[in-house]
């Protein structure tokens, strides 16, 4: 999948702009605060729908512009494709591909990225909930079907939530929090099909990268951890089913004293090790982040098993916490497909990899 040329109208401290990417590797140089990682975050936008650093649409719209446009022209499977999305504060995102109007879930079919940013240490060191969005945004991209599944898991979640908060001053509620409780469990068992056959692929796709990126001297295991009572995750959806009632049935009291969601999908993790051990415990910065990058990686090689084509790879500002051994493994391991990499020195990449420089200023690509 590559990215031939987008237009940014509004975005961020993009004005008015259009940029040539090349299908192979992009170097996207510049200072600090000159619009690299607006740039990255727009690709990501054509492919998901959405930023991965705001989490309201109107703070991508360009101080003094009333909206923010990004157009692009795209190819996946031999196939052009043009992808507008204008954000209007106050109105809905509007979507379309080949002017066919489009949801943010439909979007998956027609581009994929896979991002890497500083803030995806946070993969590595931080609690599960972190590791949940990494399982929830890949999976949603390879799966339309989970997608639905997990928006559908959510709102009974939330709603049950409230029962067990509110069913104190109404007791009418409880009426229907077996209902609610049976239906996540439902739900719940599909999740975790899903999750368990994609964190084994993951393992299996990061481990190696993995092993090579550290010179072979550490090597990274992977493992889906779901509801105690569910043995096999990879078991039919009807056993993960009864398994997750087991679980609840055992918790509902404790359910209504806590006033809390003991039961189910949504305390799901993906355990990471490194040689063996917790690498969010025992693990150095530096072996942070490559675990961390090898996981990203390694969900690019999915998707190339799952669509035949890399997605568009986008590395913002990777190379400068990596020793020299590890940055070249980066530079020789992002071959194939199309991708865009930040830096402020380009400390020789461009001559390294080959790739095109795009040089950013003030929210221009300097010509
Ligand atoms: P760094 O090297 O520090 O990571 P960068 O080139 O990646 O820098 P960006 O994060 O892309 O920088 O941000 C560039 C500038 O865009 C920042 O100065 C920021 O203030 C500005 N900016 C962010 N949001 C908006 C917006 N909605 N309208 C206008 N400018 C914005
Ligand atoms: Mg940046």
């Amino acid at each position: 999948m590559i990215v031939r040329r987008i237009a940014l109208n509004g975005w961020r401290n993009y004005d008015f702009e259009t940029i040539e990417f090349s299908p192979g590797i992009n170097v996207i140089r510049g200072q600090n605060a000159q619009g690299k990682t607006n740039l990255l975050e727009a690709v990501y936008m054509l492919a998901v729908g959405r930023s991965f650093r705001s989490r309201f649409d109107r703070e991508l719209v360009g101080f003094g512009f009333s909206s923010a446009e990004v157009l692009a022209d795209v190819e996946a499977h031999g196939r052009e494709q043009t992808v507008r999305i204008v954000l209007s504060p106050g109105r809905r995102k509007q979507i379309t591909v080949n002017s066919v109007k489009k949801t943010a879930s439909e979007l998956a079919g027609t581009i994929t990225a896979v991002l890497f940013c500083p803030e995806d240490l946070a993969i590595v060191r931080e609690g599960a909930a972190v590791r949940r969005r990494l399982m929830d945004n890949a999976i949603g991209q390879l799966r339309p079907g989970y997608a639905a599944a997990l928006t559908e898991y959510n709102r009974l979640l939330e709603q049950k939530a409230a029962i067990l908060r509110d069913y104190r001053d109404k007791p009418s509620l409880l009426y229907t929090l077996d209902d609610f409780s049976e239906r996540l469990c439902r739900l719940s068992a599909r999740l975790i099909r899903y999750r368990a056959s994609f964190v084994e692929r993951l393992d299996g796709c990061a481990a190696p990268i993995h092993r090579e990126f550290s010179g072979g001297a550490d090597s990274l295991k992977l493992e889906y951890r779901t509801v105690s009572t569910v043995e096999n995750p990879f078991a039919s959806e009807r056993d993960i089913y009864y398994a997750v009632c087991e679980h609840q049935e055992a918790h509902r009291k404790a359910e209504l004293e806590s006033g809390q969601c003991l039961t189910g999908a949504h305390r799901d993790d993906m355990e990471i090790e490194i040689n063996g051990k917790s690498a969010r415990t025992f693990a150095s910065q530096g072996q942070k982040r490559t675990a961390a990058l090898s996981i990203k990686l390694g969900e690019r090689e999915i998707h190339l098993q799952e669509t035949d084509e890399y997605p568009v790879l986008l590395l913002d500002d990777v190379l400068s916490e990596l020793d020299a051994r590890r940055q070249e493994f980066v530079l020789n391991r992002i071959g194939g497909g199309q991708t865009l990499i930040t830096c402020c020195e380009d400390g020789g990449i461009t001559a390294r990899t080959g790739g095109r420089v795009i040089t950013i200023e003030a929210g221009k690509a300097a010509r």
